[in-house]
């Protein structure tokens, strides 16, 4: 059994952001982030720090809006245009969730689909789809560069996703489509789901229940992708699989904390490379 090293992985997806980034700038082109945050969640504010620490971390210039819980949905739209408007923001990130006055759905979809570094709205959900080139959710993204560190083939692989989520499930599985996998995508009322899983050869567990996944869900030499985050009463973070029973069986096996984890941020840098690249090209 193999265990794959996020954290690893991730500095050097952040080592290849910063000699890009500083390229980028030598250009006249400083890559910038805008990371919008509505209200105090103690997690989102966490995850914002986080996000913010790695752009300067990486070359990357950080324009943090941290909004009152109060903030009118009129107002957090108004906002989106400027940045849209603002040559200098290459990616536009609103932290979910939002408070429940303000509709998701609208907020995501006014963000410009070109500075969308989260993947989230409409135009690159379906460009995903349609597999053509496009801004794609972070966390599955990050998963897609595990495979590809550890030479792990998608290439006609049985691939079973558990959840069906925008944010992980189900840019996962079109990611794993994309890559010429047989997917079968499970959820809440999946019947077999213990037979299903077992016939995967790459597992993908996005579900949000700790121990979820037993030894009897997985395949002697199966992959399994661990993308749950569970904080235990103890306060000890674990992830959607039982690791100690699971991993034995496992050829490749995701540890949490450590996994799948780090790797969200650095594709989130990672994404707005790409969107500065697009506007270095356009300024050309
Ligand atoms: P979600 O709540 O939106 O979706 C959970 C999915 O699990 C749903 O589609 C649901 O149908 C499915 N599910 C629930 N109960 C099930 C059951 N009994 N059997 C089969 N399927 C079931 O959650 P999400 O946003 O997709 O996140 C899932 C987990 O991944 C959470 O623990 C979250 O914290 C974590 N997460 C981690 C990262 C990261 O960076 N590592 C990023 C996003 C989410």
């Amino acid at each position: 059994m193999t265990l794959i090293d996020g954290k690893a992985i991730s500095a050097k997806v952040k080592e290849e952001v910063k000699i890009a980034a500083a390229g980028l700038s030598a250009k006249g082109v400083t890559p910038g982030l805008a990371v919008i945050l509505v209200g105090e969640d103690k997690a989102s504010a966490t995850y914002v720090a986080s996000k913010e620490k790695a752009c300067v971390a990486c070359g990357i210039n950080s324009y943090p809006y941290h909004l009152s819980a109060q903030t009118a949905e009129t107002a957090l739209l108004e906002l989106i245009d400027e940045l849209n408007a603002d040559e200098n923001v290459d990616g536009i990130l609103v932290q979910l969730p939002l408070p429940k006055h303000i509709d998701t759905n609208k907020i995501l979809e006014k963000i410009d689909p070109s500075k969308d570094v989260d993947g989230f709205h409409a135009v690159n959900v379906g460009r995903l789809v349609s597999g053509l080139e496009a801004f794609v959710p972070c966390t599955p993204l990050g998963i897609m560069r595990l495979l590809a560190e550890y030479g792990i083939a998608t290439n006609g692989a049985n691939a079973v996703v558990i959840g069906r989520s925008n944010i992980v499930g189900k840019p996962m599985a079109n990611l794993l489509l994309n890559a010429n996998s047989t997917v079968t995508i499970t959820h809440s009322r999946t019947k077999n789901l213990a037979e299903i899983c077992s016939q995967a050869d790459i597992l993908v567990a996005a579900i949000g229940k700790p121990n979820f996944v037993t030894p009897d869900m997985v395949k002697d030499g199966a992959v399994v992708i661990d993308v749950g985050i569970n904080r235990l009463e103890n306060g000890k973070l674990t992830g959607d699989v039982d690791f100690d029973a699971v991993a034995p069986k496992c050829s490749f096996i995701t540890p949490v904390p450590g996994g799948v984890g780090p790797m969200t941020i650095a594709m989130l840098l990672q994404n707005t490379i790409t969107s500065a690249r697009n506007r270095l090209k356009r300024s050309k």
